[in-house]
């Protein structure tokens, strides 16, 4: 931390590009204490009164919540909320906690949790979706309550009272795409990286962020002006007049450049000796779809379903997803779009299929591996996916392959589903191109033997480099470690790239480093087919592509296969592109 008169300066990880100048709204950490405290007889009445309180200001926040709800929304939106209520009215539940506090003398926001613990997880087994709805609407009710048990203010990261910078220990993937769009103005967290799917869905929203910034909850109040500056990863509290002015102008450059950008979406992105690569866009949302065409997007590089499942309270039906898929091919209008299954779990966790606690979610029952006990929720989606090929050039994508089995396995299903649509006289694409991520290094060391059993490979960096490095993506404190750029990390990539070409299946990159300028050279080197990458990073990209020669890529690759560290490799490509293409080297972020 810098200061000046009351200025501070806090250095984060760059998440999202952007600055935004607004007043602070600070989150309470999200965490309770949960001790188990031994309590006396005489402060068991205290307890429970506490207990009845926290369930009264419960009550009547959500049936405020309602009425928001069906004012902006609908009745039948606010009806949801009724089941909260009801839980609320559960006798049976609320005399068993009382009882426990009376009986085993504890205190009431232990015995609260533990009892909800319990009851989500006898719930959560029953393989029911209704039971499952009601496990997501208990945890749900229980936050509140214990919020109020703990006398904070509830804030909706939905529905903000005006325009705020949100300063937080930790979002969520769901926190963030539930966000007010119209009112968070950027955000900065205490932890996460820049590949943790809470950065990478700022990216897609356009929500300029840092993240992994230590102690800023202790530091920062509610109400404080900030700066967040996502492209150098800094938050400014309290700043000066000259500091603000500075920023001002920074930001109305910045916005210039990029609409500058916006004239170049129709040039091909061709090195200056005619060698192409695509340009395409990842998506998150389907709505995203505009921002996709706005930049010049060659098509949908990857769609991740699994935000369907996100802040949702069931598994959408083969119908639902299919309306969703078959819209998205319409709308591109014969432009290529890569639907990948369901990558639940890892951070992006979802009550509806993850409910259980695993201690290393990173390596446990992620994506397809969730799957092996649930077959029929894979060839339904396989299903809406193959409907949906019908209108339009669609692609099915599996994440997170580990073993040439998985592909065999998968293949078996879509050939089932194949036969049936074909029974039941339903149009697909019959020729629909399937193929894998690569993301896992087992994967990746033995592409030449998957290259076989597919029609496309895509490189999942995001999780190559977690996987081959050992960092967990999202912990800031093992962030030095993330590094894409690292001699290990361009072997592996470059070997898959190797055995594609080999196979003739064609190649593409949908981790974060396709759309970083500064790793741009490097993968075009290689001879990736395609790019995918946040909508608002083309421009950058495809400006860089065409201000480059393919021979100077190769080299530049060459000497990068043998450097010492990520850093030298760095270091060589930005002078490529300081050399090339000088106003890209500033859009650059510094946090791998
Ligand atoms: C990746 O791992 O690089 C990827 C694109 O998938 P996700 O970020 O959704 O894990
Ligand atoms: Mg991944």
């Amino acid at each position: 931390m810098a200061s000046q008169a009351n200025e501070s300066i806090f250095h984060g990880i760059p998440a999202s590009p952007g600055i935004a100048i607004g007043s602070a709204l600070v989150l309470a950490r999200n965490e309770f204490s949960l001790e188990q405290k031994k309590i006396q007889s005489t402060e068991v009445d205290n307890e429970i009164a506490r207990f009845r309180e926290a369930l009264g200001k419960t009550r009547i926040q959500i049936q405020e919540l309602q009425l928001k709800i069906q004012k902006i929304l609908s009745e039948k939106d606010a009806k949801i909320f009724d089941a909260h209520l009801l839980i609320l009215e559960d006798k049976t539940l609320m005399d068993e906690i009382e009882d426990t506090v009376k009986k085993d003398k504890l205190n009431i926001d232990y015995v609260f949790s533990k009892t909800i613990e319990r009851y989500i997880v006898a719930i959560s087994s029953i393989e029911d979706k209704y039971f499952r709805e009601r496990a997501s609407d208990i945890k749900d009710v229980a936050e509140r309550v214990l919020k109020n048990l703990h006398g904070r203010e509830d804030v909706f990261l939905d529905h903000l009272p005006g325009e705020r910078v949100i300063i937080a220990h930790d979002l969520t993937p769901s926190d963030t795409a539930g966000l007010d769009r119209e009112n968070v103005l950027a955000f900065a967290t205490e932890s996460g990286s820049r590949t943790s799917h809470t950065a990478i869905m700022a990216r897609s929203m356009q929500i300029p962020a840092v993240v992994g910034t230590r102690n800023i909850l202790t530091l920062i109040k509610s109400g404080d002006l900030i700066i967040i500056d996502g492209h150098a990863g800094n938050i400014i509290v309290n700043p000066t007049q000259e500091t603000l002015a500075t920023y001002a102008e920074k930001e109305t450059r910045e916005q210039k450049f990029y609409e500058e950008m916006l004239k170049e979406n129709n040039l091909r992105p061709e090195t200056l000796d005619g060698f192409r690569v695509q340009l395409a866009a990842n998506m998150d949302k389907a709505e995203e779809i505009s921002n996709a065409k706005l930049y010049g997007a060659a098509g949908v590089g990857l769609f991740r379903t699994e935000y369907l499942l996100i802040n949702s309270t069931g598994i959408p039906s083969e119908e639902e997803q299919f309306s969703v898929y078959s819209s998205l091919a319409s709308a591109l209008e014969g432009q290529p779009v890569i639907i990948r299954t369901f990558d639940v779990g890892g951070d992006k966790l979802s009550d509806v299929i993850t409910p259980h606690h695993e201690a290393n979610p990173f390596l446990g029952c992620r994506a397809v591996r969730l799957f092996r006990e649930h077959e029929e929720i894979i060839a339904n989606q396989i299903r809406a996916i193959l409907r949906a090929s019908a209108f339009g050039k669609v692609k099915m994508m599996f994440p997170m392959i580990t073993t040439a089995e998985e592909i065999d396995e998968f293949q078996k299903i879509i050939q089932k589903v194949k036969e049936e649509l074909t029974l039941g006289k339903i149009a697909f694409d019959e020729r629909i191109e399937v193929g894998i991520m690569i993301e896992i290094p087992s994967a990746a060391i033995q592409a030449d033997h998957l290259a076989r059993k597919v029609d496309f490979f895509s490189i999942g960096s995001n999780d190559l480099v977690q996987y081959a490095m050992a960092v967990d993506r999202t912990n800031e404190k093992v962030a030095y470690l993330y590094q894409p750029a690292n001699p290990a990390i361009l072997k592996l990539i470059k070997n898959v790239v190797i055995a594609a070409r080999r196979h003739k299946i064609w190649v593409s990159i949908c981790g974060e480093m396709a759309g970083d300028p500064r790793y741009t050279p490097i993968l075009l080197g290689m001879g990736i087919h395609e790019l995918s990458m946040t909508p608002a990073s083309i421009g950058p990209v495809r400006r860089l592509v065409r201000s480059l020669k393919m021979h100077d890529a190769q080299k530049l690759v060459e000497k990068s296969l043998s450097a010492n560290s990520a850093k030298e490799v760095i270091q060589m490509s930005e002078e490529l592109i300081s050399r090339v293409a000088p106003d890209i080297i500033n859009l650059a972020g510094t946090g791998d």
